[in-house]
């Protein structure tokens, strides 16, 4: 689960980290209220949609000379122009995809005078199994370019979470950045509060870009992006209220209510599945055969009636799904269970597209039978390869 940068840099100023201050607003008004409100002559602007690349962004809406969606602002009247050009405008940037984002809330931040900018982020070494800070004096711009032209500028220290963070943990950091004296105290300082924050949200990830030095000898953090384990969230019942539904994919989100496993892809052939792995599969196959899965559906093992209608109904709601390819194993659920869940839910949902049914396991030849004498036009397939094929051949018979 992620959260918007300025409850974020709420969250982590609880854990004593030091952010500049800043208010949320979700109008031109409130924006002017919050500026009004921080000491300036400097206010920043900031779009708040959960996405990073805002600053180098573009407004669909306002053309390519426009500025981004991170804007400085001299005066109350700078920031209401901002604010009325940013709100209710999609912006797009390298992280949004080409649709980009509805900016509906902004976040209204005291302007620093920025002397350096640096990287610091926690995540989960898997490699290593510990707490991974990785720092970097290159912050401000894109990690991946730097990480990629030049690695040596990028230093991981791994924190065993058994003994915890360690004074010499925050010399490192220190060090990474070449720092020295106050600076050097007041990353060890905040590396060790953002590592507290890192493990007491059950964060999965917490990215500071830029951490800055002040033209004053500051060292704060700009920006902050922070995400959660959501297999941990049923003990954070506090950070639950931080999530933004409207930030999320409507498809996953309408999933997530039926516990079903649904990540959206780019191709035209809707699966339904269950299991992951049996999901995977599924998916590498349909691509072996020259086409692409139109999105990831685990429906789970105990698959019932409702959770394959709504599956159904998620797939369909999709216009790029041009044919769907049900996979599913009877083990737990047998096959005769399934094949009249299917067949209810085709019937309810008025299904449009060639539809392929391959089954397997308990019970199997009852549910063919079912499938068979359903009066629907639904194929039925004997195994992985040949439901691929079916599937395939029917969408292109179709166009
Ligand atoms: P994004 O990473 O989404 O582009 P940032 O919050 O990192 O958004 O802002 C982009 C740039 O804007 C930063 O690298 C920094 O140079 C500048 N910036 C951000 N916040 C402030 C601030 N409070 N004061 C001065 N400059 C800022
Ligand atoms: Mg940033």
């Amino acid at each position: 689960m992620n959260i918007h940068e300025y409850q974020a840099k709420e969250l982590l100023a609880k854990f004593g980290v030091p952010v500049p201050a800043g208010f949320a607003a979700l109008s031109v008004e409130e924006a002017v209220e919050a500026a009004k409100k921080l000491p300036g002559p400097l206010y920043v602007v900031k779009a708040q949609i959960h996405a990073g690349g805002r600053g180098k962004g573009k407004f669909k809406e306002l053309g390519p000379d426009a500025k981004g969606g991170v804007r400085l602002a001299k005066t109350l009247d700078d920031v209401r122009a901002a604010a009325a050009e940013m709100l209710g405008n999609t912006l797009v940037t390298i992280q949004t995809g080409e649709h980009g984002k509805q900016v509906n809330r902004l976040y209204v931040t005291d302007g620093v005078d920025i002397a350096k900018e640096f990287y610091l982020a926690l995540l989960v070494n898997r490699a290593s199994g510990q707490i991974g800070m990785v720092v970097s004096t290159e912050g401000g711009m894109d990690i991946e370019t730097v990480a990629h032209d030049t690695p040596e500028k990028i230093t991981t220290i791994d924190i065993d979470p058994a003994t915890g963070f360690m004074p010499h943990h925050g010399r490192a950091v220190a060090a990474a950045l070449g720092l020295e004296g106050d600076l050097a105290k007041q990353a060890s300082s905040t590396a060790s509060k953002l590592y507290d924050a890192f493990l007491g949200t059950d964060a999965e990830q917490i990215e500071i870009n830029p951490l800055a030095v002040t033209d004053d000898g500051k060292l704060m953090v700009l920006d902050a992006k922070v995400g959660f384990d959501g297999n941990a969230m049923f003990r954070h019942k506090d950070l639950m209220e931080l999530r933004d539904e409207t930030e999320e994919d409507p498809a996953e989100l309408e999933a997530s209510k039926y516990d079903l496993a649904y990540i959206k892809l780019d191709g035209d052939i809707g699966c339904m599945v269950n299991g992951a792995g049996l999901a995977m599969a599924t998916m590498d196959i349909i691509k072996l055969n020259g086409m692409f899965p139109a999105n990831f559906l685990d429906v789970g093992g105990g698959a019932s009636k409702e959770k394959v209608t709504a599956a159904f109904k998620i797939i369909l709601a999709d216009p790029n799904v041009k044919g769907i390819l049900v996979n599913i194993f009877g083990g737990i659920m047998k096959c005769d269970i399934i094949a009249d869940g299917i067949v209810a839910a085709a019937k309810e949902v008025n299904l449009s597209v060639p539809l392929v049914v391959r089954l397997e396991g308990t019970n199997v030849q009852q549910g063919k039978d079912i499938l068979a004498n359903s009066g629907l036009p639904i194929v039925a397939a004997n195994d992985l390869g040949d439901a691929a094929q079916k599937i395939v051949a029917e969408v292109k018979k179709a166009a």
